[in-house]
């Protein structure tokens, strides 16, 4: 119990217990270390710090820094983005059909919850326990570009006048999406318990676990055919206006997918041990029940296609992803290897080049068409 009348000047025993010297302070909000001894590139780790967090310089991943600053060139707000020809289209008796308005509410669904979701893994799961500031640096960049996408999910409902209590509602009540939801959710709950530590290899590798549900298969897969999606009648110059936004999206989330691969890649450089045989197969697993998760959405989403897409061309497109994917952290594929369906995609991604390919206001970037992450 405090006193607060006790006035004596004698000393008190300190209440805190001090940081013994052996152990880094992971946080970066423990006590000041005031022993002297300077920060050296070769302390800095990826996981379980050995050096402060708190210092920037000197860089030891370059690679994170460069994505910092790329995302920063990147930087664009949905809001820049005109409406005028969705608003139009969406109004109109029969500019759209049926099955194209399902999919398009279903994937404007998914994402909108999913965008939240994956900030909420970087801001409470992955920040903590990434120990190391430049990648910290960037997770701070991703974590806005994050509240972006899900402020042009806001927009795209005000604009179209759609039901936002149906829109954000899409992951509880629509179960294909629940299920996508659900399952990368339970990676990332394990990490928020707040007794959750890294520095075994059990829990390293339930780290890992989070890194590849979340940076692999949500931003790196699921996201990938929902763009697709929205692209494919984008090309056939319906909703451009959206169609445009998922394109500064798709950069920004190919940014992002990108720095999540370079994380695993290092992590499993400075900790061979964890990347064993038993753990690589449990990542495909993953990767292999991600695609079929991703493929029930489609059969959901779109039952009958529809020109030039349909649930067929977009599993397809899936197990292209898949193997690209696991090729990217040094695994073997998951499934027989197959043309991309949609080679267009890639160059979606580079704006400069399709500057006119919607006919809207594309804005001009300082880096946007030096980006060649895919
Ligand atoms: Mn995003
Ligand atoms: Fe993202």
């Amino acid at each position: 119990m405090l006193d607060w009348s006790d006035t004596s000047s004698a000393p008190k025993t300190p209440t805190f217990i001090p940081i013994p010297q052996s152990s880094t302070d992971a946080t970066g909000l423990g006590t000041i270390d005031r022993s002297g001894g300077r920060v050296s590139v070769d302390e800095k780790r990826m996981i379980n710090c050995r050096a402060d967090v708190n210092q920037l310089l000197p860089l030891k991943y370059k690679w994170a820094w460069e994505k910092y600053l790329a995302g920063c060139n990147n930087h664009w707000m949905p809001t820049e983005v005109s409406m005028q020809a969705d608003m139009a289209l969406w109004k109109s008796r029969d500019g759209l059909t049926e099955d194209e308005r399902r999919a398009i509410k279903r994937n404007l669904g998914f994402f909108a919850a999913s965008e939240s979701l994956v900030a909420n893994n970087i801001v409470l799961a992955i920040y903590r326990h990434l120990t190391n500031p430049e990648c910290r640096q960037y997770l701070l960049r991703q974590s806005f570009e994050e509240a972006v996408h899900t402020h042009t999910f806001q927009y795209i409902v005000e604009s179209l006048g759609l039901d936002e209590g149906e829109l954000f509602n899409m992951y509880r009540e629509v179960p294909s999406i629940t299920e996508k939801a659900a399952w990368a959710l339970k990676h990332t709950q394990h990490l928020d318990d707040p007794d959750f530590k890294t520095g075994t290899p059990e829990t390293d590798q339930a780290f890992m676990r989070d890194l590849v549900a979340f940076y692999v298969i949500f931003e790196g897969m699921w996201f990938y055919t929902g763009f697709a999606q929205i692209l494919s009648l984008g090309r056939r110059n319906k909703m451009v206006g959206i169609a445009e936004q998922y394109q500064y999206i798709l950069r920004d989330e190919s940014i992002h997918l990108n720095f999540g691969i370079d994380v695993i890649n290092q992590i499993k450089i400075e900790n061979p041990h964890l990347w064993t045989k038993a753990f690589q197969e449990e990542i495909r697993d993953m990767i292999r029940t991600a695609a079929e998760l991703e493929a029930a959405y489609g059969r959901d989403t779109m039952p009958r296609g529809f020109l030039g897409l349909n649930a067929a061309l977009c599993e397809t497109y899936m197990h292209f992803i898949a193997n690209r994917r696991c090729a990217q952290i040094g695994l073997a594929p998951v499934f027989v290897e197959t043309e991309n369906p949609f080679p267009w995609m890639s160059e979606a991604m580079d704006l400069k080049k399709e500057k006119n390919f919607f006919e809207t206001r594309v804005i001009e970037y300082q880096n946007g068409g030096a980006l060649n992450w895919e």
